[in-house]
């Protein structure tokens, strides 16, 4: 795209903005719909009656996925180049932002991954799209290649291992492996004792995401977490073995990051909308910081407050340098989500 964050500037995040369709239940009792979307000129519009006069406020951002927008567009037009950038040498991350129930997690997952004639069903998500085209265009390039994956969570600063995780210690909190991060040197971290899984299929990266979503529901039961706070992070790394014309071996690593963020309702509800300077607690730590680094890497401050919060420190590798980074932030039309979607929309505008 042609806006402020292009190639010149060095610093590569592209925010895209996702509308859901009202759902059976919302059309049932009328709801009526306030936001229009334009793909064309990649503008949303949210409309609002203030004193009976209507006000209209409209955002630009880099893509715009109206309502009708089917799975394989959004992946086709945004992601797939990321993907493409990951087996390149790049650290990319893509995110999903939004208020609860505005398709963050459908976008990311979707309904299923089953293969059906070699194909995706058509609501399968971003996560398996990628994680199909990673091995379509190795295995067409007979790259040498391996791959290893990690799945975490992350509640109140809190990381949980969604692969390692046993079901007998769930119900002990306690008990379970602490995990640490712990700065590298090398402008990455370390992340102690957290689960790495060598996989070579996308067979095999279907059943471990099944495995840790299924963890992360059980966790969620037994220890009475409120899964709309916590961020999942599923992080696939891959290096492959090239040789130059001079026939000298050297690898190529590439990360891709995928993250479906805690509801964005946890942080506007605790004041941080009217000053980004004030703390919201501990609610969404994780959540403010990611937008001040993003603001800070997009307008070329000095300090990048990466240090902040887990997340950040979790992906730093891969927000800032030789990265790219997406921002899918996702709303929904109904006139009831208003507030909170004036609130997303400005948020990722801000990232813009
Ligand atoms: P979140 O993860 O943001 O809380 P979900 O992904 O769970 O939201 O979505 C809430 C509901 O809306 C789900 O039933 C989901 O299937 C549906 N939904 C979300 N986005 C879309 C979309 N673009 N098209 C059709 N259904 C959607
Ligand atoms: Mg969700």
């Amino acid at each position: 795209s042609s806006s402020k964050h292009d190639k010149e500037k060095g610093v590569n995040v592209q925010v895209l903005l996702r509308c859901r369709p009202l759902s059976e239940d919302e059309l049932r009792v009328n709801t009526p719909a306030v936001i229009s979307c334009n793909e064309l000129r990649r503008e949303v519009t949210a409309i609002q009656n203030i004193a009976n006069k209507q006000i209209d406020r409209t955002f630009a951002f880099d893509k715009v996925f109206g309502p009708t927008s089917q799975q394989k567009d959004l992946f086709d037009l945004a992601v797939s180049p990321v993907v493409n950038e990951v087996l390149e040498g790049y650290n990319c991350t893509i995110f999903a932002y939004g208020q609860t129930g505005t398709g963050k997690t459908y976008t990311m997952e979707g309904g299923g991954k089953k293969m059906k004639d070699g194909e995706l069903p058509s609501d399968a998500g971003v996560i398996p799209r990628a994680v199909q085209q990673i091995f379509d265009i190795l295995e067409s390039q007979n790259a040498d290649y391996n791959m290893k994956v990690t799945f975490l969570e992350l509640y109140n600063e809190e990381i949980t291992d969604l692969l390692a995780m046993e079901e007998s210690k769930l119900s002990d909190d306690k008990s379970k492996k602490p995990i640490a991060l712990m700065e590298d040197g090398k402008g990455g971290v370390l992340v102690r004792g957290l689960e790495e899984e060598i996989v070579s299929s996308a067979g095999e990266i279907y059943k471990i995401l099944d495995k840790g979503s299924a963890k992360r529901r059980t966790a969620e039961t037994l220890l009475n977490k409120q899964s709309s706070r916590s961020h999942s992070i599923f992080s696939i790394t891959i290096h492959i073995k090239e040789c130059t014309p001079e026939g000298e071996e050297m690898i190529k690593s590439g990360k891709l990051n995928l993250v479906d963020l805690a509801g964005s309702e946890n942080i506007s509800r605790s004041g941080a909308r009217e000053g980004r300077a004030r703390e919201a607690g501990e609610i969404n730590k994780s959540l403010l910081t990611l937008g001040r680094v993003i603001n800070a890497l997009v307008e070329h401050s000095g300090h990048i407050p990466y240090r902040d919060s887990k997340l950040t420190r979790l992906l730093r590798d891969s927000l800032g340098g030789k990265t790219k980074t997406c921002i899918i932030a996702t709303i929904s039309p109904s006139i009831y989500c208003l507030e909170e979607t004036l609130s997303t929309l400005d948020y990722a505008h801000r990232a813009k």
